[in-house]
């Protein structure tokens, strides 16, 4: 089974309007570094799903993250034949890339180091604009959407301010730009008063998943359609996993890992 980390109450203002997951009473279920794992009953009863016997577990897993791609992806409004940049290639900004190739969706990955290129284009970006390559960033990406109007849709997947400006600079007047990462509480941005109003540009900034998205999260990756093996870039058991944390902390940002699957029952080599 694949528990989701929570559970809406359908019964406040958010539920009743469908958006569950900005419910007022998420219950949350967290931490699961754990041979045994209790499940609140809501989420038995609302957020659990059953693995069919081919989808490998690790797969299964990845239920959660990507279920908030696909909120994004659903709250940006995206349709096939559109033109989405999303920027970052983190694993969020690399399941995005997916879940919109997926969708008939002309996706321009924006990244930063060298094997991130690869790793976008593997995910379904077409084309790559790689920030250190490029004087102006901004600028480079735009002149790959058709007549260099800017995307459709533009997703920031970094969490910065810099960032969060492209994204505003990058998309066509009347896009829609889905600030995706979340930066640290505090954090201001400028944006430009006078391109957001003359744009007519829509900002979102889609938060967490519902379990309409989980589903749909799911039926990616139990028909093989998500790419799921290629997420999957390291694999731990149980008692590995403070150690890999301790990498985590300390790697100097050239990490080629995407996901680390943990195996609570020993990982099989
Ligand atoms: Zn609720």
């Amino acid at each position: 089974m694949v528990p989701l980390n929570s559970a809406p109450c359908d019964a406040c203002y958010f539920c009743q309007r469908g958006q569950q997951n900005l419910c007022e009473d998420l219950l949350f279920n967290n931490g699961a570094y754990a041979e045994y794992l209790r499940i609140p009953a809501r989420i038995v009863e609302k957020n659990m799903l059953l693995v069919p016997a081919e989808v490998p577990l690790e797969y299964a897993a990845m239920t959660e993250p990507l279920a908030w791609a696909v909120l994004g992806f659903e709250e940006s409004g995206a349709r096939a034949g559109d033109w989405m940049i999303v920027i970052g290639a983190g694993p969020i900004g690399l399941m995005f890339m997916n879940v919109a190739a997926l969708a008939g969706v002309h996706v321009i990955a924006v990244v930063k180091r060298d094997d991130q290129i690869a790793t976008a284009k593997l995910f379904g970006a077409e084309q790559v604009v790689q920030t250190t390559a490029e004087a102006e960033v901004v600028a480079a990406a735009r002149r790959l959407t058709p007549d260099g109007r800017g995307a459709d849709v533009v997703i920031e997947a970094v969490a910065t301010p810099a960032t969060w400006e492209w994204a505003v600079d990058m998309v066509r007047k009347g896009g829609v730009v889905n600030f995706f990462g979340g930066p640290p509480s505090g954090t201001k941005v400028a944006l430009d008063t006078n391109r957001l109003h003359y744009g007519d540009i829509t900002l979102k900034a889609s938060f967490h998943h519902t379990p309409a998205t989980c589903r749909t999260a799911f039926g990616l990756i139990a028909s093989g359609r998500f790419k799921s093996a290629e997420c999957i870039t390291g694999k731990v058991e149980l008692g590995e996993v403070p150690a890999l944390f301790q990498q985590m902390l300390t790697r100097s940002g050239g990490s080629r890992e995407i996901k680390t699957a943990v195996f609570p029952g020993g990982v099989a080599r």
